[in-house]
């Protein structure tokens, strides 16, 4: 029995093996072609600040359009990118992208929005990191205020004097940090004051069941509660129903992204989108 099983596992883990292998020979040997002829783009997703649901910024979200797979998730080929350390041209493309669409968004006259980039864990281990994003600042010159880094807890647990240094160029530099899928990690919320973040966005995966599972509204509102007494901003990612809305404003969240308000969105439908949603709302008389 023992035997079988020591098989079955074994044969187990080698279908695993292969699978991740051939994943990474199919979508890691296209990756470095793909950069070569740009089959990447970036979507925008909106968000939304609660109390009054005007659009205050986007979150740009990287896409692969695979000429013979169409369209490719970047939960598919993002840890493939790392693996192979195709992740830093990959990773420098995307903050590069993101300014030069700040700056042609600016120069159309688009009322000012702030965006954020995702990092990946061994991008922001790149020792010149703080470097690089300082020349494409500098390349694009555009206001560094407008620009958000998504960190994850994982990445401040890991090497924590070059982190906190890091973390301390961006903030003088002028650019906004963020922790993304709080919640996930194994951080609190005490650990993470050492570091200069700004903002914290809870993970779906509490937003999702809220008002339906207590467990889920009690982290959340704690998770707001002590954010704001840290001076955080929180963002709730995933919010597709009015009611997981209704709950988040009356918790006090900040800002929202999901479904309920829009989808991540090519360049010109998100354009298109800006013009309608960031129009600002004259205050309420009386
Ligand atoms: P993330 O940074 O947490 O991004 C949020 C993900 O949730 C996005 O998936 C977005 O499309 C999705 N989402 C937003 N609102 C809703 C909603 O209401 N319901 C549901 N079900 N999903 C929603 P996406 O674009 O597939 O990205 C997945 C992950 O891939 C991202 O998670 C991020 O960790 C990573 N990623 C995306 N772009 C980049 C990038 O340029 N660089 C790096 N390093 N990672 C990236
Ligand atoms: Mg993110
Ligand atoms: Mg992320
Ligand atoms: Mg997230």
């Amino acid at each position: 029995r023992s035997k079988a099983n020591a098989h079955n596992g074994y044969r187990v883990y080698q279908e695993q093996m292969s699978e991740g292998f051939s994943a990474y020979l199919t979508l890691g040997g296209g990756l470095r072609k793909a950069i070569e002829e740009g089959q990447f783009e970036l979507y925008y997703q909106p968000k939304i600040r609660s109390s009054d649901e005007v659009t205050v910024g986007a979150e740009a979200l990287i896409r692969w359009h695979h000429p013979e797979k169409g369209m490719i998730p970047p939960d598919q080929f993002i840890p493939v990118a790392e693996e192979s350390g195709l992740i830093l041209p990959l990773g420098e493309w995307v903050i590069r992208k993101a300014c030069e669409q700040l700056k042609t968004w600016q120069d159309q006259g688009l009322p000012p929005i702030n965006l954020s980039v995702n990092l990946s864990g061994r991008q922001f281990l790149q020792p010149d990191l703080v470097e690089v994003v300082q020349q494409i600042l500098l390349e694009t010159g555009i206001d560094p205020n407008l620009l958000e880094l998504e960190l994850t807890e994982s990445m401040l647990m890991s090497d924590a004097h070059g982190t906190i240094k890091k973390l301390h160029d961006f903030r003088e530099m002028g650019i906004t940090l963020s922790i993304d899928d709080f919640g996930t990690g194994y951080s609190s919320l005490a650990y993470l004051k050492k570091f200069p973040i700004q903002a914290l966005k809870i993970d779906r995966s509490f937003i999702q069941d809220l008002g339906i599972d207590g467990d889920d509204d009690a982290i959340v509102k704690a998770t707001i509660a002590m954010a704001q007494s840290l001076n955080l901003k929180v963002i709730a990612e995933g919010v597709e129903s009015r009611q997981q809305m209704n709950l988040l404003t009356d918790y006090e969240c900040q800002e929202v992204q999901g479904y309920l308000f829009a989808k991540p969105m090519c360049c010109d439908d998100f354009e298109k989108y800006l013009e309608t949603f960031t129009q600002i709302v004259p205050p309420i008389e009386g």
